[in-house]
């Protein structure tokens, strides 16, 4: 550093460090009226000084964010002549703001009288930026901490579900929880596969359609989880509500071992934050996607575990080539509904049936052939036989049909009705229709003291044999049997084949 010669003009080079400083500096009168700045302060605020001069900083730069509360311990230092340090928001020339940390010191003459202020100040407004966005993320990050327990402790729910409607309750509750401001709508496939059943919704307001077509959803079409209302070109699904709103929509594709299963549909539009400013609105959907496909994949995994634990458990309880329930559900089922019988006094009925001269059958159109009119009976006794009734196969071409609630005339007059209703089966094989067969039909209904199984399912049987002994394809009560002489002749006989 060269050292000054004694000819040095210290005001002067004293002004130029001012002009030239890093700080922005203002010189006031004493009425806090701006006499000079410097080149910073002219390149912070975006103001020449000819366009301020004899103005006060504050109404200079004061703007609508500006806390007045700072303001207002600012002219009280500067009524009292008072050194202030602060930190403020003000506003630039062409009205975007910036923080600005300064000092104002009061500058008094030799006599002491006060006679300017002085200013110097710093730009802010990255630091606060920065703190901004620190102080965001670290909020962000510690509801993502929260939703990741959330979603920890709602997959183990998932995981305890043991049927699908238990399952349902579990994930409407805990998506309500995980994203409250999504109505949503859980759809899944039909036995069919050719559309989609709304299981569940939650989150209130608005109901989804009941039914949607897989081609009319994108994320279905494409396979691949879809999201409406973000983007500037971009075509609302069919069935979403969205498709007349704009409202912003997720649809993801419920999926599990490379199967679609299902829909998960949520929607913003109820509650979406503004849309018009859209950064905070991009940044709140980002994350509600985010968690949104963490949550359909625990879902689907969920789902296809109940859906396998279903299987395993109809895998054990139906009959393989008919899908009626077996032997083993009509013991168990039959058994309960005789103890409910005993108890709620609701009657318990059943209808034991068997095809008619079925060996002829198989003789002479073989067993294939014979196969075949059994799966068609047992699809025709599913459809035929709904509310109260259970139709099983108890083997070979032996049937037996569980009724609760039915009388003893309703019951004869339903299994009246499916004699009449088999001979109407037509069955295609190896090109040409197969004769029709018929069936004969026995019903017995519990008494009123009660009954224990075995001899319920005998009465029924009983009463088949008398069916086949009149001459087949009719059907026969038990109770019609006990005026009859031959009662213990027919009571002895052995069980029809
Ligand atoms: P009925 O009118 O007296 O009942 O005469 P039926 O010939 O039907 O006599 P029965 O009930 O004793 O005959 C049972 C026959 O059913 C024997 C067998 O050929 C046939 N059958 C049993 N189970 C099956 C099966 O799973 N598939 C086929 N195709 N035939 C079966
Ligand atoms: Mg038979
Ligand atoms: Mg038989």
């Amino acid at each position: 550093m060269t050292k000054p010669t004694p000819k040095t003009d210290f005001t002067k080079l004293a002004g130029l460090a001012a002009q030239y400083s890093r700080d922005a500096l203002l010189i006031t009168d004493e009425n806090v009226r701006m006499i000079w700045v410097n080149q910073e302060f002219e390149r912070l605020t975006g103001f020449s000084f000819e366009e301020i001069e004899g103005r006060t900083p504050g109404e200079v730069l004061r703007g609508p964010a500006t806390d007045p509360e700072t303001i207002a311990e600012i002219e009280e230092a500067l009524a009292n002549r008072r050194a202030i340090d602060t930190e403020v928001e003000y506003y630039r020339k062409d009205g975007s703001s910036i923080w600005m940390e300064f000092r104002i010191n009061p500058i008094f003459d030799a006599q002491g009288r006060h006679i300017h202020f002085m200013s110097s100040s710093r730009d802010l407004t990255g630091r606060r930026a920065l703190e901004a966005s620190t102080r965001e993320a670290s909020e962000n990050e510690q509801l993502r901490q929260q939703e990741r327990r959330l979603l920890g402790q709602v997959s183990e729910w998932l995981y305890s579900a043991k049927s699908l409607e238990e399952l349902l309750q579990v994930i409407a509750r805990s998506l309500e929880t995980l994203i409250p401001e999504a109505e949503g709508q859980l759809y899944i496939y039909s036995n069919s596969r050719d559309t989609l059943d709304l299981n569940i919704n939650w989150g209130g307001g608005k109901d989804g359609p009941s039914h949607i077509q897989p081609d009319d959803c994108w994320a279905l079409r494409r396979g691949r989880a879809y999201s409406f209302g973000m983007r500037p070109i971009e075509f609302p699904c069919g069935h979403a509500h969205a498709a007349e709103t704009d409202d912003p929509y997720f649809c993801i594709p419920i999926t599990a071992h490379g199967q679609t299963n299902g829909l998960l549909h949520l929607d913003f539009g109820a509650v979406a934050p503004d849309r018009n400013n859209r950064a905070p609105f991009r940044t709140f959907m980002d994350q509600r996607w985010e968690l949104a496909l963490l949550c359909a994949e625990q879902i689907s995994l969920a789902i296809a575990n109940v859906q396998l634990r279903q299987e395993l458990l109809d895998q054990s309880v139906r009959d393989p080539l008919t899908n009626l329930w077996n032997r083993r559900w009509f013991l168990e089922a039959a058994q309960q509904q005789l103890t409910r019988a005993r108890t709620a006094k609701e009657s318990c009925s059943l209808i034991s049936i068997d095809v008619d001269n079925f060996k002829k059958f198989n003789d002479l159109h073989g067993h294939d052939a014979g196969d075949l009119v059994l799966r068609a009976l047992g699809a025709r006794m599913i459809e035929f036989f709904t509310d109260h009734c259970a139709p099983c196969r108890l083997g070979g071409e032996e049937f037996i049909v569980l009724c609760s609630g039915l009388t003893e005339d309703e019951t004869a007059q339903m299994s009246e009705q499916f004699r009449l209703h088999v001979a109407d089966i037509v069955i295609k094989y190896s090109g040409t229709d197969l004769p029709p067969v018929t069936v004969s039909a026995g019903i017995a209904v519990a008494p009123q003291g009660g009954i224990d199984l075995d001899a319920l399912v005998k009465h029924a049987d009983l009463a088949l044999y008398q069916a086949k002994k009149l001459g087949r394809n009719q059907v026969v009560a038990y109770s019609s049997m006990q005026s009859q002489p031959q009662d213990q002749a027919i009571a002895s006989a052995p069980r029809p084949a």
